[in-house]
């Protein structure tokens, strides 16, 4: 086994308050394309069908597109299924090993796998959100009430549904940033899962746990943290995260876990 991952599973073992923070990567395996590799999201639909600004100016443009296919890479992920990368990380949680899942994704996938505490930046594509009153419906609702001819569909209160996830040139949910900076001020380690940490303001939160907290980063491309990081295993997530939680089982079964001890040994 790679001395890497050893040290990865023995820093999870040790940490008291570790948190995973997740990018599209850890969902590739579930078979849901990244934004920037090559066979991305944005190589087959359009940006600028999810931006804020055209959303507000013309719901029902959106929704219209939404009904006639034109988002289909984008709704892949409702047939995808949890991955060994997202089973691994609820199992580490189960463990009591890691306290928060923070997350870019939208796929639901860390829930489906069983994390309980997940933080989502970005919102959640399996639900969608009035504009006016704030309540949440699923969004296989909103999309029958659009088949059904209500264009743009409209939240019983009247106000305008939209998918629960943050579109381009809108605010990220207050709530979930507080909790995921809260999160990052409290951790001894982070573990950044599939993530290029390149957008801002989630790429920021990682950064400031470095300051004080171990960092460890499994990607399989470099990342602008990999230089501040304790740890750095460039490989697939759904191949290394379940032998970093066998690592710790080991160690948990031995020892505990949970050891006050921070240091290499
Ligand atoms: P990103 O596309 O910028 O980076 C993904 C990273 O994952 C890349 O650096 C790539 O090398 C790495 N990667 C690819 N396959 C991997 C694997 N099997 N194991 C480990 N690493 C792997 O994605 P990001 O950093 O999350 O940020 C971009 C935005 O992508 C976020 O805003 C997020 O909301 C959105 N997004 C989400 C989903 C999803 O919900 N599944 C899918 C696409 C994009």
């Amino acid at each position: 086994m790679d001395e890497k991952i050893r040290t990865l599973g023995r820093l999870i073992a040790e940490a008291r308050h570790a948190v995973v923070f997740t990018g599209a990567g850890v969902s590739v395996e579930s078979g849901i394309p990244d934004f920037r590799s090559p066979g991305g999201i944005w190589e087959r639909c359009d940006p600028d069908e999810f931006e804020y600004s055209a959303f507000c100016t013309d719901p029902a443009r959106y929704w219209r597109n939404r009904l006639a296919g034109r988002h289909a890479a984008a709704l892949d992920i409702f047939r995808a299924e949890p991955n060994p990368a997202h089973i691994a990380i609820a199992r580490l949680e189960e463990m009591g090993r890691v306290r928060m899942v923070i997350t870019q994704n939208i796929d639901n996938l860390h829930q489906d796998a069983g994390s309980r505490n997940v933080v989502e930046l970005h919102g959640n594509a399996r639900w969608a959100r009035c504009q006016r009153c704030r309540a949440r419906i699923p969004v296989a609702e909103a999309d029958r009430r659009a088949r059904s001819g209500e264009i743009p569909p409209l939240c019983s209160c009247g106000g305008i549904l939209k998918p629960d996830v943050v579109f381009f040139g809108e605010m990220l949910p207050q709530q979930a940033i507080d909790r995921a900076f809260a999160g990052a001020m409290a951790c001894d380690l982070m573990v950044v899962v599939g993530s290029s940490l390149v957008v801002h303001p989630a790429a920021s939160i990682p950064a400031m746990a470095a300051e004080h907290a171990r960092l460890c980063i499994v990607n399989l491309s470099p990342t602008p943290l990999d230089d501040l990081a304790d740890v750095v295993i460039h490989g697939k997530a759904g191949e290394v995260l379940p032998e970093v939680v066998a690592v710790v089982e080991g160690i948990c079964r031995v020892g505990g876990g949970g050891s006050s001890s921070r240091g290499e040994s």
